[in-house]
């Protein structure tokens, strides 16, 4: 028991372990020493890294290891300046994260120097050939990645085979079995040809942790409740006037982070036809001579936030049809009597691939975090061209005296659009999410029905797989209405990681918008709400200090409960005045007879 000093040869990433009595190792506590705000600051040994005078070397790769041990060998061991050897973070099994070395600094941990300037090393205690890493260490590990890959923009890919020779010519997420050799690069495992964290690591599971995670915003390190905003810049809070706009996004994302708000859906195709980003697709918003989404993403990014862009599929116009189907009429929509509306035929193969297109621009141009379809829908008994031929095709026989069959057929049409630009954007880049911006309520008597009334078959698309979420629209001022939504929407969404509930912020005043906040998150467990809109949240200090009120301290229907007592009092008396009058009166009326 007493301080048995062994050491012990390993073949993995330390090539010795000096193990000491257990928790001996010095920690001092500082968890403001960490970069990453779960971990807990355990230095390292200054013999057993290289300093940097840089913020960053330019992490492009992220090595997972294991210890051969336990976490507190690890730690113990790159204390000692025998070791020779260290990494940034070290995993334990029961999922509490150390930081050991800075990140900018250069921890000697793959065997290769050039890997060690360009990655972060992870340590899981454990071991290559058994079976003994554990779920909270998954998890713990997946969240701490998710944070890296946020901050150095890193896929998050685990990379296939021994990774390049020069780590510029790659990036992801590998195990230190696929750093290579610098002297044989066609071998792996840097220089001495570790293989850890060998075949027990599943990193089929641990990956989609991580993509989990990330998306859900780990920028904290934890798997934090989604607080997005929806926002757009055609209103008249938007200056036109570049700098005072500029201060004015960064103002913006400021307030809305510090409310509370951690991811924004990104206007950047209106429903009236212009785009907010540099396109040569469609034509900017007249009022901006610049590239707004560009600017928009390094404004997140300074506050963390993430930012999924949204895009109107199908409304060209919406009310009116807009210059662009007035000059492709054969892309519209029609009503029956022949006028056109300001809807695009979904069944036109030209204005879907104009749709596909800008989607390509965005992804391929713009670090964001996903993609969302908006006005992904069209008003049904709407003819048009292209559709109604296929559907003669098909069928052989005519919409107008088919409308059921008819509205079914451009119901598939439009699934078919959002599974189009799934596959576009996931062939683009596995990890941005496509998601949906939805009518509330799917199909429910007496209610709504956004497969009936919007042709938007939103169920099916989560249940193949052509959106990673759907946002409702849950916007309502009515708590049991706003009720009513929710439920159906848990009940046909299944499961609740994939429907996020959208809440007409602007309807709201604080307390309401507490009170269907706490419904969502509380009473339904779901992962996320999505305001709308952005600018009514910035031009009103009240909503914006319900959702920070919200997120400390919960919901209770204080407020709400006073008012009924006050109430009830108030009835109570003026009923006693009543009856007391009558009975005066009464005594009056008994005393004169
Ligand atoms: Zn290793």
């Amino acid at each position: 028991m007493e301080l048995l000093k062994v050491i012990l040869s390993l073949m993995f990433c330390m090539t010795t372990v000096s193990v000491l009595s257990p928790s001996n190792f010095k920690t001092n506590g500082e968890s403001g020493a960490t970069e990453y705000s779960n971990a807990t600051w355990v230095p390292a040994n200054k013999n057993n890294f290289s300093p940097s005078e840089k913020e960053s070397n330019g992490v492009r790769w992220i090595v997972i290891h294991d210890i051969e041990g336990s976490a507190d060998a690890a730690l113990r061991w790159f204390q000692d300046e025998r070791a020779k050897a260290s990494a940034h973070y070290i995993v334990d099994y029961n999922g509490k994260v150390y930081q050991m070395v800075k990140e900018k600094d250069i921890a000697w941990h793959t065997g290769n120097w050039k890997y060690n300037v360009h990655s972060i090393g992870i340590e899981h205690a454990g071991f290559a050939d058994k079976d003994m890493f554990t779920d909270e260490e998954y998890v713990a590990s997946a969240k701490l990645v998710a944070y890296l890959c946020k901050k150095y923009n890193i896929s998050i890919v685990h990379w296939e085979g021994i990774a390049p020779e020069d780590p510029n010519n790659g990036s992801g997420i590998i195990g230190h079995y696929q750093v290579p050799d610098p002297k044989n690069p066609s071998l792996g495992g840097g220089v001495s040809h570790h293989y850890d964290p060998g075949n027990y690591w599943n990193w089929n599971y641990f990956i989609a942790l991580v993509k989990k995670f990330y998306y859900l915003n780990a920028t904290a390190g934890e798997n934090k409740k989604v607080v997005a905003a929806w926002l757009g810049m055609y209103s008249d809070y938007w200056s036109s006037d570049y700098n005072t706009w500029k201060n004015q996004v960064y103002d913006a994302m400021e307030r809305l982070s510090k409310a509370g708000v951690n991811t924004i859906f990104f206007l950047a195709k209106d429903p009236w036809g212009y785009v907010y980003y540099n396109s040569s697709v469609a034509p900017l918003n007249k009022k901006y001579n610049w590239d707004v989404l560009k600017e928009v993403c390094e404004a997140a990014r300074k506050y963390n936030i993430s930012l999924h862009v949204y895009i109107n599929a199908l409304s060209e116009g919406e009310d009116t049809p807009n210059f662009y189907l007035l000059s492709h009429k054969d892309q519209a929509l029609y009503d029956q009597d022949g006028g056109m509306l300001g809807w695009a035929d979904p069944g036109s193969e030209e204005y879907v691939e104009r749709l596909l297109s800008i989607v390509k621009e965005i992804v391929s141009n713009y670090k964001v975090d996903g993609i969302q379809l908006d006005r992904i829908r069209v008003p049904p008994n709407a003819l048009g061209k292209a559709s109604e031929e296929k559907f003669r095709q098909t069928y052989n026989k005519d919409p107008e005296s088919n409308m059921d069959l008819w509205n079914n057929f451009v119901r598939e049409e439009v699934s078919e659009l959002v599974k189009k630009v799934h596959e576009l954007t996931k062939s683009t880049n596995t990890s941005l999410y496509v998601s949906a911006a939805v009518f509330p309520v799917y199909d429910l008597q007496g209610v709504g029905s956004s497969l009936r009334y919007q042709l938007q078959d939103w169920k099916k698309w989560i249940s193949s797989n052509y959106v990673d979420f759907v946002c409702t629209m849950a916007y309502t001022s009515d708590f049991n209405k706003f009720k009513l939504y929710v439920d159906d929407e848990v009940k046909v969404t299944q499961d609740p990681s994939k429907v996020y509930i959208g809440i007409g912020a602007w309807l709201l005043n604080k307390n309401g918008l507490k009170e269907q906040m706490d419904y969502v998150f509380n009473k339904s467990k779901l992962n996320g709400v999505v305001l709308f809109s952005a600018d009514s949240l910035l031009n009103s200090n009240e909503l914006l200090s319900g959702i920070s009120e919200y997120l400390k301290e919960g919901y209770t229907p204080d407020e709400k409960e006073k008012f009924f007592i006050i109430l009830l009092v108030a009835s109570f008396l003026v009923l006693a005045f009543i009856l007391l009058g009558f009975f005066l009166k009464l005594k009056r009326k008994f005393l004169i007879t």
